[in-house]
C-alpha cells in the first residue's frame, strides 16, 4: 500500500490523489465518494479520517472511530474546507443539502429516522461500477430509481451477517468495495476502468421516473406536507411505499382503487364540545372535559366494533361463549372465532381471563394526561398527537407538555374535533387489524386449547395495512384517512378457513 505523508500544504494535497471532481454525480451519497476514493488511491478507511477529518479527529492519538465519527448522513466527523480542496466540492454541504431537499418534500419536521433508513443498502447494478445514491437509502423507495430492481442490504456471498449500517464505522465493507469475506462488489474490470466509468456515468438519478414523480410532489406541497406516514409501519415490507404517498396526494375521487374517508370540509372550525355526550360529565371542570369525550368517543368506537364482530363473527357461536371460560379448566377444545375475540377484548381491554362479552372493564380515565382508552397504542397515538399540535396549530413544545416534560396537556376545545376525528379513524384501523391477528393465531392453534395471558404472540403491528393520515391545515380542508388493504390477509378469508368444534 502506498505510503502517505499527510501534513502536505494544501496545494500539494490536490496533485496527491487520484481524484477528479467529475467522479461525482448528483445525489450520489457519501458512502459512494469515500469508496471511490480509496479505490482510486489504495487507502484505507483510517486514512480517509487522517485526510479529510475535522479538527478534533486529527487530534486524535488512536485511531479507534466512534459511530459519530462514521456518520455518513451528517459528515460530522469531516472537515468541510478540506472535502473541498481535495475533492473539488464540499461533499458534507452537497450531502446535507441534498437529503435535506428530499426531506422537504415530504414533511414540515425533519424525521431523518422515519425516511432514511440506517442499515446500509444498495443497487446490486449500481454498485457494480461503485455507485451508491442517498436514494438507497431512502425508505419511500425500497427499489434503485435507476435500475428499477429490488435494493438489497445482504452481501451475495457471505449472507451478510454483518452489522451493517449506513456508517463507515458500523459496517463491515472496510476495505474498498469489498465486504469481510473478500467479496468485491465492483466489476474486477472497475480497476482499469472505473476513471473512464466514473467521469461518463452517464445516467442521471434525478431523470428516472421514481426521483422524478417525487420531485413532482413540490408543485402539491401544500397537500403533500399534510401527509403523516406511520412509523409503526415497516416500510421496508412494501415494494414501492412512495407509491402510497403519490396516490394520496393526487388521488381523484372517480378512479381511487383504495379506501379514502374524508371528513367535513370544516371539520377545523367546529370547536364546540359534544353537549349531549358530556352532560352526565358536567361537573367536571371545564378543560378536562374535551379529555374525557375523546376518551368516550375512543370507547364507543371500540363497542361498536366489538359489538359489529359479535354480531357477524360471532352470530352462529352462542353456545360457544357460554362455554368458552370452562374451557380454561376443562380440556374442551376452543372455537377458534371465541377464542379470536376473547384474546382481541383481552388485549385492547387489559384484561387477564376473564372477560365478559356484553361488559366491559371499567378504568379510571387518566386525569392529568390525553387519554386515548386504549393503553397499548398510547403511545403511538401521543407521538402522533404531538404531530398533530405541531403541524396544524403551531404549538410549541412548552404549549403541548406544560411545566412537566413528559406530561401531555389536555386536548383544548379548540382541537378536539379534529383530534377525535383522527384518532377514532386510526383506532378502527388498528382495532381491525388486531383482531385479524387473533384470527391467524386462533387458526394455527386450531384443535388445540391454547390461553394467552398478558402475552401477544405476534408482533405489535404486524401485517397492518399502509396507512397515511392528511391532516386539515386551513379552515377549508378536510381531514383524510387512506387504507390499502391487504388482498390476501383479510378478516373474511380467514374466517373462511375457521371451523367451530360445536357447529358443524
Ligand atoms: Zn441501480
Ligand atoms: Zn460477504
Ligand atoms: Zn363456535
Amino acid at each position: 500500500m502506498k505510503k502517505l505523508i499527510y501534513n502536505h500544504t494544501e496545494e500539494n494535497l490536490k496533485r496527491t490523489f487520484a481524484w477528479s471532481s467529475s467522479w461525482y454525480h448528483p445525489y450520489e451519497s457519501a458512502w459512494s465518494i469515500f469508496h471511490k476514493f480509496m479505490f482510486a488511491n489504495k487507502v484505507t478507511i483510517n486514512d480517509l479520517f487522517k485526510i479529510f477529518g475535522s479538527e478534533s479527529i486529527q487530534n486524535k492519538r488512536s485511531n479507534v472511530w466512534s459511530k459519530k465519527d462514521g456518520d455518513l448522513f451528517t459528515l460530522e466527523g469531516f472537515d468541510e474546507k478540506r472535502l473541498q480542496d481535495i475533492l473539488g466540492f464540499n461533499l458534507k454541504a452537497n450531502i446535507i443539502e441534498e437529503s435535506a431537499t428530499i426531506l422537504k418534500i415530504l414533511i414540515q419536521k425533519h424525521h431523518y429516522k422515519v425516511f432514511y433508513i440506517d442499515t446500509f443498502r444498495f443497487c446490486p447494478e449500481c454498485i457494480k461500477i461503485g455507485y451508491h445514491s442517498t436514494f438507497h437509502q431512502f425508505k419511500l423507495f425500497n427499489t434503485c430509481p435507476l435500475h428499477n430492481k429490488p435494493l438489497s442490504s445482504i452481501c451475495p456471498s457471505c449472507g451478510g451477517g454483518w452489522k451493517n449500517e449506513y456508517n463507515l464505522i458500523k459496517n463491515e465493507i472496510k476495505h474498498p468495495f469489498q465486504c469481510q469475506c473478500g467479496f468485491l462488489f465492483i466489476n474486477e474490470d472497475m480497476a482499469r476502468m472505473f476513471a473512464k466509468t466514473w467521469s461518463s456515468n452517464s445516467h442521471d438519478i434525478r431523470d428516472s421516473s421514481l426521483v422524478t414523480r417525487l420531485f413532482e410532489l413540490n408543485a402539491h406541497s401544500e397537500k403533500t406536507k399534510r401527509i403523516h406516514i406511520s412509523d409503526c409501519i415497516d416500510l421496508t415490507n412494501y415494494e414501492n411505499p412512495f407509491e402510497y404517498l403519490y396516490l394520496t396526494v393526487n388521488s381523484k375521487e372517480e378512479n381511487t382503487k383504495h379506501i379514502v374517508y374524508k371528513s367535513s370540509k370544516n371539520i377545523n372550525k367546529i370547536k364546540c364540545l359534544d353537549k349531549k355526550l358530556l352532560s352526565k360529565y358536567i361537573f367536571t371542570p371545564r378543560h378536562k372535559r374535551p379529555n374525557k369525550e375523546l376518551y368516550f368517543t375512543l370507547k364507543a368506537t371500540y363497542k361498536s366494533i366489538a359489538r359489529h364482530f359479535r354480531k357477524t363473527i360471532l352470530k352462529d357461536h352462542k353456545k360457544c361463549i357460554k362455554s368458552y371460560n370452562r374451557s380454561f379448566t376443562h380440556s374442551e377444545s376452543i372455537c377458534p372465532f371465541v377464542s379470536a375475540y376473547a384474546h382481541w377484548r383481552g388485549h385492547i381491554e387489559d384484561h387477564e381471563i376473564n372477560w365478559h362479552v356484553h361488559t366491559y372493564r371499567k378504568r379510571k380515565i387518566a386525569e392529568n394526561q390525553v387519554d386515548f382508552y386504549t393503553r397499548s397504542d398510547s403511545d403511538y397515538f401521543f407521538n402522533i398527537y404531538i404531530e398533530l399540535m405541531t403541524g396544524l396549530y403551531n404549538e410549541k413544545d412548552e404549549t403541548i407538555y406544560g411545566n412537566e416534560p413528559s406530561i401531555l396537556h389536555y386536548v383544548s376545545p379548540d382541537n378536539l374535533t379534529i383530534t377525535k376525528y383522527t384518532f377514532n379513524r386510526l383506532f378502527a384501523h388498528l382495532l381491525h387489524n388486531y383482531l385479524l391477528n387473533w384470527l391467524i393465531v386462533a387458526h394455527n392453534d386450531m384443535g388445540k386449547s391454547v390461553h394467552y395471558f398478558y402475552s401477544r404472540p405476534f408482533m405489535k403491528y404486524k401485517n397492518l395495512p399502509f396507512y397515511t393520515i392528511v391532516y386539515p391545515f386551513k379552515d377549508n380542508e378536510a381531514a383524510e384517512f387512506h387504507i390499502w388493504p391487504n388482498k390476501d390477509k383479510t378478516i373474511e378469508n380467514i374466517l373462511k378457513k375457521l371451523k367451530c368444534p360445536n357447529n358443524s
